[in-house]
């Protein structure tokens, strides 16, 4: 593949940068954080605002169809935009879970009305959306939900969900949620599953948030207690709810994953040139300078891989396991940098940003952040089971519940 911009991705590129100047401040420094001081409900605030201006300017889904609102846009015109929007101090994207997993999802398993009804709002930014698949017993094999809903009897015509979610991104601020439901317990454990969604205000929902290490509470806890839900909000058939979360978790990659952040290496260089290290500059340090050219390689690879999983997106392929890979190693190495970062600082590294400046802001939410990337969206462990199956052809793990009645796996 060729790994200039093509023409036409150049034009995109410069229509990106022309609007971005025109409608979005350029960061001070490459690791400016933004939203410094501000409570995550004004960030989330802010995040509506930004995300309703990319909406009218064509840029809110680049990758949707125009039928849904969407620019019908290629995945590497969306990473050329992420790249760009990457120098610009703008709020981060509290609406990645609603548009890039639960309304595509909508497109293809909710009613014209639903679709009419909710895919305006959510591209604004107006309405957030949030998945509750994860419970305490459930989370890589989301299979074992045992969250419960069963048919009303008393004439209503809709479902009574019972049961726990857990590590729900913004459910304490989400609008409506899709929820994935064990509907019947008698037959495999993937084959009793229909998914809803539900208005989040709904009787009966209750959200605890989680007070994470950072301090923030990014996800939540979630109860369903005798919760309502009409028959028109079911999405897709009746037991074939893991049709669809495996749309949902489908468009998640190919969302892309994360852009690296600006830069990343050149920053790391900085503070190694700027800290002392065994009485010289940490940079004059090989172990240090191979640290270095690890996060640089690191970064180069991931680009590279990128570029190769679009190319065969662009040309209608299913991408290879390059996304897989890249979300393996891109958290890793946030991970890694953040931790360097900290040991390079010796017994201060246990400041926090206030106390050693704004440029060990990017540091500290990496440190805090990257830990739970290895996590979200599948494991590392899980990714690298997929990849040794999909990709190395390596035996499958053993399925010994395979067939197996979903009610006779559980006690
Ligand atoms: C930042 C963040 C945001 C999240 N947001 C959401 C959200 O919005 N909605 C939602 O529903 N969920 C969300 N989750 C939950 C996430 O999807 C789960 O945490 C993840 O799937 C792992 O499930 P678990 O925590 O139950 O761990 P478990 O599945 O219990 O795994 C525990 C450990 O065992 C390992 N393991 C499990 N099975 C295997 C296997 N077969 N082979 C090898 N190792 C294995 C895992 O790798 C892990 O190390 C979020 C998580 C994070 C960290």
């Amino acid at each position: 593949m060729d790994f200039q911009d093509s023409p036409d991705e150049a034009n995109f590129r410069t229509e990106c940068q022309q609007w971005l100047a025109a409608n979005a401040q350029r960061k001070a420094r490459s690791n400016e954080v933004y939203g410094q001081g501000m409570d995550a409900q004004a960030r989330l605030q802010a995040s509506r605002v930004w995300q309703g201006k990319k909406a009218v300017a064509g840029f809110g889904a680049i990758t949707w169809p125009v039928a849904f609102g969407g620019r019908g846009g290629t995945p590497m015109q969306e990473l050329i935009f992420r790249q760009e929007e990457g120098h610009y101090s703008v709020p981060g994207n509290a609406f990645s879970v609603s548009l890039g997993m639960v309304i595509p999802s909508l497109f293809v398993h909710a009613s014209p009305a639903v679709r009419e009804r909710h895919v305006g709002p959510a591209l604004r930014g107006e309405e957030l959306w949030c998945q509750l698949l994860s419970e305490p017993g459930a989370g890589s094999d989301l299979g074992m939900v045992r969250t419960r809903a069963e048919r009303c009897t008393d004439g209503r015509d809709g479902w009574l969900i019972n049961g726990q979610k857990v590590w729900t991104t913004w459910a304490q601020f989400a609008d409506f949620g899709t929820v994935l439901t064990r509907t019947d317990p008698n037959v495999p454990k993937f084959d009793g599953l229909t998914s809803f969604y539900i208005d989040m205000k709904s009787p009966g929902v209750s959200i605890r948030p989680i007070r994470q290490a950072s301090g923030e509470a990014e996800f939540n806890e979630v109860f369903m207690n005798d919760v309502f839900v009409p028959d028109s909000q079911r999405l897709g058939e009746v037991g074939k709810g893991w049709k669809v979360t495996m749309t949902a978790l489908m468009n998640e990659r190919l969302s892309i994953g994360g852009v690296m952040p600006p830069e990343l290496w050149r920053t790391a260089a900085t503070m190694m040139r700027d800290a002392q290290f065994a009485g010289q500059s940490a940079l004059k340090d090989g172990r240090m300078r191979e640290r270095l050219a690890d996060l640089y390689l690191n970064a180069q690879g991931l680009w590279l891989l990128q570029c190769r999983g679009l190319t065969e997106l662009g040309k209608g392929k299913e991408p290879g396991p390059e996304l897989s890979v890249s979300k393996i190693v891109g958290a890793r190495t946030l991970q890694d940098y953040a931790y360097c970062a900290i040991d390079l600082q010796g017994e201060r590294g246990v400041l926090a940003s206030d106390e050693l400046g704004e440029d060990w802001q990017q540091v500290e939410s990496l440190w805090f952040g990257a830990a739970g990337m290895r996590i979200a969206g599948g494991t590392d462990e899980i990714v690298r089971n997929n990849v040794g199956e999909r990709v190395l052809g390596l035996p499958a793990e053993l399925r010994n519940d395979k067939g197996v009645p979903f009610n006779q796996l559980v006690s």
